[in-house]
């Protein structure tokens, strides 16, 4: 029985270790098409691959992961118009997360990592948090910590260079490109088809979004950058990366 994972545990296993404050790591995602040559779950699979790394380094556990994701934008996503992206209104995302959050509280959780892979999320989870922490304090508990990662900020710029040799077209076009391609072709290999990849310039949009949505903005592939150049090599150097950084920064930022 693998010891990280919440869902798998027994409720007495669970709160022994809750009890010796052991931190919790949730995984948040997206049900979001990222091309004709990946599965549409890896902002899904990605954050929950890193978290449990994390936790089996610190000691942590990782709460089963938020499937469901606020809707994909046009200029960081594709955009919520493509078949298959399957997404939840912001009001949603910040209710999920608080109910999570104050369920955690309850069973005695005192340090919380959320972990997004999903760029659209951010906002929501941190509304999420915010109220969370705000019914908490009406409750008395004042000593519930968060922190709220997106596991792209922990790729450095050496790391950067390595993989993409000066040609880096932004976090922001990454969708269903080379860093999402390259983890899940290490960790989830059987998900991914490379031949089915689609090789085009990173998309260029104008300053602005506009609505209602114009679809022929986003590539006919729905990726914003060609995962051509993506590789396992470079996702197991992502994923070290990842997983070192996160795991320094919660022992900086919880101690
Ligand atoms: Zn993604
Ligand atoms: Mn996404």
């Amino acid at each position: 029985m693998n010891q990280v994972r919440i869902a798998e545990l027994a409720w007495p296993t669970y709160a022994a270790k809750v009890k010796n404050g052991a931190a919790v790591l949730l995984p948040i995602g997206a049900l979001e098409q990222h091309g004709p040559h990946m599965s549409m779950n890896p902002d899904v699979l990605l954050p929950t691959a890193i978290s449990e790394r994390v936790a089996a380094q610190v000691g942590a556990l990782v709460a089963p992961a938020i499937a469901y994701g606020y809707k994909s934008q046009q200029k960081s996503g594709g955009g919520n118009h493509m078949p298959g992206t399957t997404s939840l209104d912001g009001l949603t995302v910040t209710s999920i997360i608080r109910d999570v959050l104050k369920e955690l509280a309850r069973h005695g959780v005192r340090k919380v990592v959320l972990v997004n892979g999903h760029y659209e999320n951010s906002a929501f989870i941190t509304e999420g948090v915010d109220l969370a922490l705000r019914e908490l304090r009406w409750d008395s508990i004042r000593d519930f910590r968060c922190i709220i990662l997106s596991y792209w900020d922990f790729i450095d710029q050496k790391t950067i260079d390595q993989i993409y040799q000066g040609d880096f077209p932004g976090w922001a076009v990454e969708h269903g490109g080379v860093l999402e391609t390259s983890l899940m072709l290490h960790l989830h290999a059987d998900l991914v088809d490379m031949s089915q990849v689609r090789d085009h310039p990173p998309a260029a949009f104008p300053p602005y979004d506009f609505f209602p949505i114009r679809p022929e903005w986003t590539p006919e592939s729905g990726c914003l950058s060609s995962a051509s150049r993506a590789s396992a090599e470079h996702g197991k150097l992502i994923l070290a990366v990842c997983v070192q950084g996160i795991t320094d920064a919660l022992r900086t930022a919880f101690d």
